[in-house]
Protein backbone atom coordinates (compact mmCIF):
# COMPACT_ATOMS: atom_id res chain seq x y z
CA UNK A 1 0.00 0.00 0.00
CA UNK A 2 0.81 3.90 0.45
CA UNK A 3 4.38 4.69 -1.06
CA UNK A 4 3.82 3.32 -4.25
CA UNK A 5 0.57 4.89 -5.04
CA UNK A 6 0.10 6.87 -8.00
CA UNK A 7 -1.19 10.47 -7.45
CA UNK A 8 -1.98 12.37 -10.73
CA UNK A 9 -3.13 15.92 -9.71
CA UNK A 10 -5.21 17.44 -13.26
CA UNK A 11 -4.91 20.85 -13.31
CA UNK A 12 -4.98 23.13 -16.36
CA UNK A 13 -6.62 26.25 -17.48
CA UNK A 14 -10.80 26.91 -16.44
CA UNK A 15 -12.77 25.22 -19.01
CA UNK A 16 -9.74 23.40 -20.93
CA UNK A 17 -11.24 20.02 -20.17
CA UNK A 18 -10.66 18.67 -16.72
CA UNK A 19 -13.46 17.60 -16.18
CA UNK A 20 -13.84 15.53 -19.15
CA UNK A 21 -10.27 14.07 -18.46
CA UNK A 22 -11.18 12.71 -15.23
CA UNK A 23 -14.75 11.40 -15.71
CA UNK A 24 -12.95 9.18 -18.49
CA UNK A 25 -10.36 8.31 -15.84
CA UNK A 26 -13.13 7.23 -13.50
CA UNK A 27 -15.93 5.64 -15.63
CA UNK A 28 -13.64 4.15 -18.44
CA UNK A 29 -10.85 3.45 -16.01
CA UNK A 30 -12.27 2.59 -12.92
CA UNK A 31 -10.07 5.55 -10.91
CA UNK A 32 -10.90 7.10 -7.63
CA UNK A 33 -11.01 10.94 -8.23
CA UNK A 34 -11.43 13.36 -5.67
CA UNK A 35 -12.49 16.81 -6.80
CA UNK A 36 -11.02 19.95 -4.79
CA UNK A 37 -14.36 22.33 -6.22
CA UNK A 38 -16.96 20.02 -4.33
CA UNK A 39 -14.94 19.95 -1.21
CA UNK A 40 -14.66 23.58 -1.75
CA UNK A 41 -18.02 23.81 -1.45
CA UNK A 42 -18.65 21.64 1.05
CA UNK A 43 -16.67 23.79 2.84
CA UNK A 44 -19.10 26.48 3.29
CA UNK A 45 -22.06 24.25 3.99
CA UNK A 46 -25.24 25.39 5.79
CA UNK A 47 -23.78 25.06 9.25
CA UNK A 48 -19.96 24.92 8.84
CA UNK A 49 -17.21 27.07 10.72
CA UNK A 50 -16.54 28.39 7.38
CA UNK A 51 -19.59 29.80 6.18
CA UNK A 52 -20.07 31.75 9.85
CA UNK A 53 -16.68 33.70 9.13
CA UNK A 54 -18.27 34.03 5.59
CA UNK A 55 -21.15 35.94 7.03
CA UNK A 56 -19.31 37.75 9.91
CA UNK A 57 -17.32 39.43 7.93
CA UNK A 58 -19.90 39.97 4.85
CA UNK A 59 -23.17 39.88 6.22
CA UNK A 60 -25.86 37.75 6.14
CA UNK A 61 -27.30 39.14 3.12
CA UNK A 62 -24.68 36.52 1.53
CA UNK A 63 -27.26 33.98 2.58
CA UNK A 64 -30.18 32.55 0.57
CA UNK A 65 -33.95 32.29 2.12
CA UNK A 66 -32.56 28.25 2.67
CA UNK A 67 -29.49 29.24 4.04
CA UNK A 68 -27.36 28.59 1.41
CA UNK A 69 -24.67 30.64 0.73
CA UNK A 70 -25.33 32.89 -2.38
CA UNK A 71 -22.09 32.22 -3.90
CA UNK A 72 -22.44 34.12 -7.12
CA UNK A 73 -23.02 37.14 -5.00
CA UNK A 74 -19.86 36.44 -2.95
CA UNK A 75 -18.22 35.91 -6.56
CA UNK A 76 -19.11 39.74 -6.95
CA UNK A 77 -16.93 40.63 -3.58
CA UNK A 78 -13.68 38.78 -4.25
CA UNK A 79 -13.93 39.20 -8.15
CA UNK A 80 -13.44 42.68 -8.18
CA UNK A 81 -10.96 42.75 -4.71
CA UNK A 82 -7.73 40.87 -4.47
CA UNK A 83 -7.67 41.40 -0.86
CA UNK A 84 -10.98 39.68 -0.26
CA UNK A 85 -10.32 36.89 -2.15
CA UNK A 86 -7.07 36.29 -0.64
CA UNK A 87 -8.83 36.29 2.66
CA UNK A 88 -11.61 33.83 1.33
CA UNK A 89 -8.54 31.93 -0.29
CA UNK A 90 -6.79 31.74 3.35
CA UNK A 91 -10.78 30.43 5.11
CA UNK A 92 -10.77 27.65 2.30
CA UNK A 93 -7.75 25.88 0.81
CA UNK A 94 -6.46 24.67 3.98
CA UNK A 95 -9.78 22.59 4.29
CA UNK A 96 -9.61 21.83 1.02
CA UNK A 97 -5.96 20.38 1.58
CA UNK A 98 -6.69 18.43 4.77
CA UNK A 99 -9.68 16.58 3.25
CA UNK A 100 -7.83 15.82 0.01
CA UNK A 101 -5.10 14.37 2.20
CA UNK A 102 -7.35 12.37 4.51
CA UNK A 103 -9.34 10.98 1.69
CA UNK A 104 -5.94 10.14 -0.60
CA UNK A 105 -4.43 8.22 2.50
CA UNK A 106 -7.65 6.26 2.75
CA UNK A 107 -8.23 5.86 -0.71
CA UNK A 108 -3.74 4.60 -0.88
CA UNK A 109 -4.56 1.83 1.09
CA UNK A 110 -7.06 0.30 -1.39
CA UNK A 111 -5.93 1.43 -5.16
CA UNK A 112 -2.99 1.75 -7.02
CA UNK A 113 -3.62 5.38 -8.58
CA UNK A 114 -5.65 7.97 -7.28
CA UNK A 115 -6.98 11.15 -9.41
CA UNK A 116 -7.12 14.47 -7.99
CA UNK A 117 -8.68 17.45 -10.32
CA UNK A 118 -7.49 20.57 -8.28
CA UNK A 119 -8.24 23.30 -10.86
CA UNK A 120 -6.04 25.66 -8.24
CA UNK A 121 -3.17 23.47 -8.34
CA UNK A 122 -0.04 25.58 -8.47
CA UNK A 123 -1.79 28.81 -7.05
CA UNK A 124 -2.75 27.13 -4.03
CA UNK A 125 0.53 25.58 -3.63
CA UNK A 126 -0.92 22.08 -3.37
CA UNK A 127 1.76 20.35 -5.54
CA UNK A 128 3.07 18.52 -2.76
CA UNK A 129 -0.49 16.13 -2.62
CA UNK A 130 0.11 14.43 -6.43
CA UNK A 131 3.00 12.27 -7.35
CA UNK A 132 2.38 13.50 -11.12
CA UNK A 133 0.69 16.62 -12.89
CA UNK A 134 -0.90 16.21 -16.02
CA UNK A 135 -2.10 19.89 -17.01
CA UNK A 136 -4.76 19.43 -19.60
CA UNK A 137 -4.59 22.34 -22.36
CA UNK A 138 -6.16 23.82 -25.33
CA UNK A 139 -5.53 27.52 -27.34
CA UNK A 140 -7.02 30.36 -25.90
CA UNK A 141 -9.35 31.02 -28.61
CA UNK A 142 -10.96 27.68 -28.33
CA UNK A 143 -11.21 27.70 -24.34
CA UNK A 144 -13.14 31.03 -24.21
CA UNK A 145 -15.46 29.76 -27.27
CA UNK A 146 -16.01 26.74 -24.61
CA UNK A 147 -16.65 29.12 -21.56
CA UNK A 148 -19.18 30.79 -23.55
CA UNK A 149 -20.98 27.97 -24.42
CA UNK A 150 -21.10 26.51 -21.42
CA UNK A 151 -21.60 28.94 -18.82
CA UNK A 152 -23.60 31.29 -21.23
CA UNK A 153 -20.83 34.12 -20.57
CA UNK A 154 -20.27 37.16 -22.55
CA UNK A 155 -17.46 37.56 -24.04
CA UNK A 156 -15.88 39.73 -21.76
CA UNK A 157 -17.01 37.83 -18.66
CA UNK A 158 -15.41 34.54 -20.12
CA UNK A 159 -12.10 36.84 -20.48
CA UNK A 160 -12.35 38.35 -17.08
CA UNK A 161 -12.44 35.01 -15.69
CA UNK A 162 -9.66 33.59 -18.32
CA UNK A 163 -7.33 36.12 -16.52
CA UNK A 164 -8.14 35.37 -13.13
CA UNK A 165 -6.24 32.44 -13.32
CA UNK A 166 -2.41 32.20 -14.03
CA UNK A 167 -1.51 31.86 -17.86
CA UNK A 168 -1.92 28.23 -18.83
CA UNK A 169 2.11 28.92 -20.18
CA UNK A 170 3.28 28.63 -16.94
CA UNK A 171 1.23 25.89 -15.96
CA UNK A 172 2.07 23.72 -18.82
CA UNK A 173 6.01 25.00 -17.72
CA UNK A 174 5.26 22.86 -14.60
CA UNK A 175 3.39 19.89 -15.84
CA UNK A 176 4.87 16.54 -15.74
CA UNK A 177 2.69 15.79 -18.64
CA UNK A 178 0.64 17.86 -21.31
CA UNK A 179 -2.57 17.04 -21.99
CA UNK A 180 -3.09 18.55 -25.56
CA UNK A 181 -7.07 19.08 -26.20
CA UNK A 182 -7.05 21.70 -28.71
CA UNK A 183 -8.81 18.83 -31.61
CA UNK A 184 -11.53 16.06 -30.55
CA UNK A 185 -12.76 14.50 -27.61
CA UNK A 186 -11.17 11.50 -29.12
CA UNK A 187 -8.09 12.46 -29.40
CA UNK A 188 -7.52 13.56 -26.18
CA UNK A 189 -8.76 10.26 -24.56
CA UNK A 190 -6.00 8.76 -26.47
CA UNK A 191 -3.42 10.76 -24.91
CA UNK A 192 -4.95 10.14 -21.57
CA UNK A 193 -5.10 6.14 -22.38
CA UNK A 194 -1.30 6.74 -23.23
CA UNK A 195 -0.40 9.02 -20.31
CA UNK A 196 -1.81 5.97 -18.39
CA UNK A 197 0.28 3.85 -19.55
CA UNK A 198 3.84 5.65 -18.53
CA UNK A 199 5.19 5.09 -15.45
CA UNK A 200 6.83 8.21 -14.82
P1 LIG B 1 -13.83 24.07 -15.36
O1 LIG B 1 -12.50 24.69 -15.19
O2 LIG B 1 -14.86 25.12 -15.63
O3 LIG B 1 -14.22 23.10 -14.30
P2 LIG B 1 -12.94 21.94 -17.09
O4 LIG B 1 -11.50 22.24 -17.27
O5 LIG B 1 -13.32 20.85 -16.17
O6 LIG B 1 -13.76 23.24 -16.77
P3 LIG B 1 -14.59 20.59 -19.04
O7 LIG B 1 -15.83 20.82 -18.27
O8 LIG B 1 -14.05 19.21 -19.10
O9 LIG B 1 -13.46 21.61 -18.56
O10 LIG B 1 -14.75 21.11 -20.55
C1 LIG B 1 -15.29 22.38 -20.83
C2 LIG B 1 -16.34 22.27 -21.92
O11 LIG B 1 -15.71 21.98 -23.16
C3 LIG B 1 -17.33 21.14 -21.68
O12 LIG B 1 -18.59 21.57 -22.10
C4 LIG B 1 -16.79 20.00 -22.54
O13 LIG B 1 -17.79 19.13 -22.93
C5 LIG B 1 -16.19 20.76 -23.70
N1 LIG B 1 -15.02 20.08 -24.28
C6 LIG B 1 -13.90 19.68 -23.64
N2 LIG B 1 -13.02 19.11 -24.49
C7 LIG B 1 -13.60 19.14 -25.72
C8 LIG B 1 -13.19 18.72 -27.04
N3 LIG B 1 -12.00 18.16 -27.29
N4 LIG B 1 -14.04 18.94 -28.05
C9 LIG B 1 -15.24 19.53 -27.83
N5 LIG B 1 -15.69 19.96 -26.64
C10 LIG B 1 -14.88 19.76 -25.60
Amino acid sequence: MGDSTRIIGITGGIGMGKTTVSNYLATVHQLPVLDADLIARAAVEPGSPILSQIIDRYGSTLLRLDGSLDRAKLGTIVFSNPTERTWLEQQIHPFVRQTLKTDCNRLAQIHCAIVLVIPLLFEANMTDLVTEIWVVSCPESQQLQRLMQREKLSIEQAQARIQSQMPIAQKRDRANLVLDNATTLETLLHHVDRALLKTS
